[in-house]
């Protein structure tokens, strides 16, 4: 079963996908780390993609698709109960793309964690992360970013019965607890048998 985390940028994300993802035995699939590897490495698709990542902006959805898409049929994948997509989709046609691969690939989908967090308490966590994309400017950018083109995806998956809110505050374990709490809910609500191990 696949799942989307999902959240504003610093909204820590990144480290609840790890755990998650190891937890329930899934692949971890974060588009950010994916496109930072391939700036390092200098590949084709990072240097399209890099400037887009400086300024805070999102990369075109075309490369994202592709890179997805590409990801999806790896056998790394395939070895795993699932995906958890990490910084993915971030906009509508991304979320229309997913559906329509994960579809042909025949991936059965679990839905979306989404993590709450307010605008204040994300300027805070990014201004303290130090990355190389934390600058206060590319901060403001990458909030704004997120409000127009990807909060959007909540009412999306909200319509289709696909949404999970949590609140994103506390301590690390107590969103993973909320997140595993979710997944399970989700899990018995399909009348599944839950895949989560390690407890
Ligand atoms: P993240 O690590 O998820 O915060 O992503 C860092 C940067 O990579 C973002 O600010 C975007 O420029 C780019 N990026 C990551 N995922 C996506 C995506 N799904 N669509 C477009 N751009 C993305």
């Amino acid at each position: 079963m696949d799942w989307i985390l999902f959240g504003p940028p610093g909204c820590g994300k990144g480290t609840q996908a790890e755990r998650l993802s190891a937890s329930l035995k899934l692949f971890h699939f974060s588009t950010g780390d994916v496109l930072r590897e391939n700036v390092a490495q200098g590949t084709a698709l990072g240097r399209q993609a890099g400037a887009f990542m400086k300024r805070g902006d999102l990369v075109p959805d075309d490369l994202i698709v592709a890179m997805a898409r590409d990801k999806l049929s790896q056998p790394a994948v395939a070895a795993r109960n699932g995906v958890l997509f990490d910084g993915f989709p971030r906009t509508i046609p991304q979320a229309e793309a997913l559906e329509k691969a994960m579809g042909e690939l025949g991936r059965r989908f679990g839905g979306v964690l989404a993590l709450e967090v307010n605008d204040e308490e994300i300027i805070e966590r990014l201004s303290k992360r130090g990355r190389a994309d934390d600058t206060p400017e590319t901060v403001h950018a990458r909030l704004a970013v997120y409000h127009k083109q990807t909060a959007p995806l909540l009412a999306y998956y909200r319509q289709r019965d696909q949404l999970a809110v949590l609140d994103g505050v506390g301590s690390m374990e107590e969103v993973e607890g909320r997140l595993r709490k979710a997944v399970e809910g989700r899990n018995k609500g399909r009348g599944e048998e839950h895949q989560a191990c390690g407890h």
